[in-house]
């Protein structure tokens, strides 16, 4: 089969398109004959070797992806050859025609959504689920502030959000991005890159500041976030890409909280709740993954470089 490997730590010309060996599932894994793969920031990270995350080399990236099932081991119960599925992590890399994940990290695709739709479920989704429920507790009529609104977790929590009926403030950097956010269904559409940014959201929530941030980008926001918070107000830091000055007066006043969250440490269990959660939603039509751009999965490289550009709009998807 074919797989982009990663031999060197680097650029994103160091993903490879190579031939390597099929993979045969052993006792506990499914084999899936992957149809669309998800790219996530996180895998721009890991490829430059300087990420907390360091994989043995050499490595086929890539946690999220759907398509069907090849081959089942002995021990699998849930799923049969045949089988349309999406994949929350895998123990071999998910940008290649194949890969091998444990049984717990399979669910079933539901009829009405394509496999690109699939691939846009795992990290994204799971990450915008436990940011808003998990660890801000968010609540019927609350306000949120999704400040990145228009990528593959802003765009999961929009839909996330307003489904648990939330008001919704998203944050787009282009006129793309912002139609997006409006279309998903957000109250309120500012521009994060708007000098009166801070005014704007004031007149939305008409002084009262918001519950929640989910914030997509802290090094930039975080010392602002504080001052837009109501009381209690609950400020999860989802993405940052570098440090960041903050007045802790801010925080004090309002009895505020930051709070951090990382995907990677949520365990199978609460894992499994939150993905049968999304299925339901799925299912009913209240959550519809977006994808942006589909380009072939040997031009993977391309991607790692459109994930890291503004503009952002729904999920890239590699396609082999
Ligand atoms: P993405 O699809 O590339 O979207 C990035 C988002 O950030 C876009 O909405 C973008 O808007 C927005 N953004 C750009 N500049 C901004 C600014 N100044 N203020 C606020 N937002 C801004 O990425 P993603 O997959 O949604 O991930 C978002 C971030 O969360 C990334 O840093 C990622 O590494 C991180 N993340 C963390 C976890 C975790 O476990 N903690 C899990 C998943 C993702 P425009 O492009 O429209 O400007």
């Amino acid at each position: 089969m074919k797989a982009i490997r990663v031999s060197q730590f680097g650029g994103p010309e160091v993903l490879k398109w190579e031939e390597i060996p099929d993979l045969i599932p052993a006792a506990t894994q499914v084999l899936v004959a992957i149809k669309a793969v998800g790219v996530n920031p996180v895998e721009n990270y890991v490829r430059t070797g300087t990420y907390a995350l360091k994989p043995n080399l050499p490595y086929t990236p890539g946690a999220d992806g759907a398509g069907i099932v090849q081959a089942v081991g002995v021990s699998v119960t849930r799923f049969k050859t045949g089988d349309s599925v999406y994949v929350i992590g895998s123990q071999t890399g998910t940008y290649a025609e194949q890969a091998l994940a444990l049984e717990n990290q399979v669910f079933p695709l539901p009829k009405n959504i394509t496999f690109a739709q699939g691939a846009a479920l795992g990290v994204p989704y799971s990450t915008a689920h436990r940011a808003l429920f998990t660890r801000a507790q968010a609540q019927k009529g609350e306000s949120v502030l999704i400040h990145g609104a228009s990528g593959g977790v802003g765009t999961a929590a929009i839909q996330l959000a307003k489904r648990a009926g939330l008001t919704v403030i998203g944050t787009g950097g282009t006129d793309q991005g912002q139609q997006l956010i409006k279309d998903l269904g957000a109250d309120f559409v500012l521009d994060h890159h708007d000098p009166n940014f801070s005014q704007k959201l004031l007149e939305v929530t008409e002084n009262k500041g918001v519950n929640i941030i989910i914030e997509m980008l802290a090094n930039i926001n975080l010392g602002n976030d504080l001052t837009y918070l109501s009381k209690y107000g609950r400020v999860v830091v989802v993405g940052s890409r570098g440090s960041v000055e903050i007045n802790p007066r801010d925080l004090m006043g309002r009895e505020a909280a930051i709070l951090g969250m990382v995907n990677a440490t949520t365990n199978a269990s609460e894992l499994e709740k939150i993905h049968f959660d999304l299925i339901e939603g799925l299912k009913d039509g209240s959550l519809k993954p977006i994808v942006g751009q589909e380009l072939p999965l040997k031009e993977a490289a391309q991607s790692h470089e459109a994930v890291m550009k503004p503009g952002a709009h729904g999920k890239i998807i590699l396609v082999p």
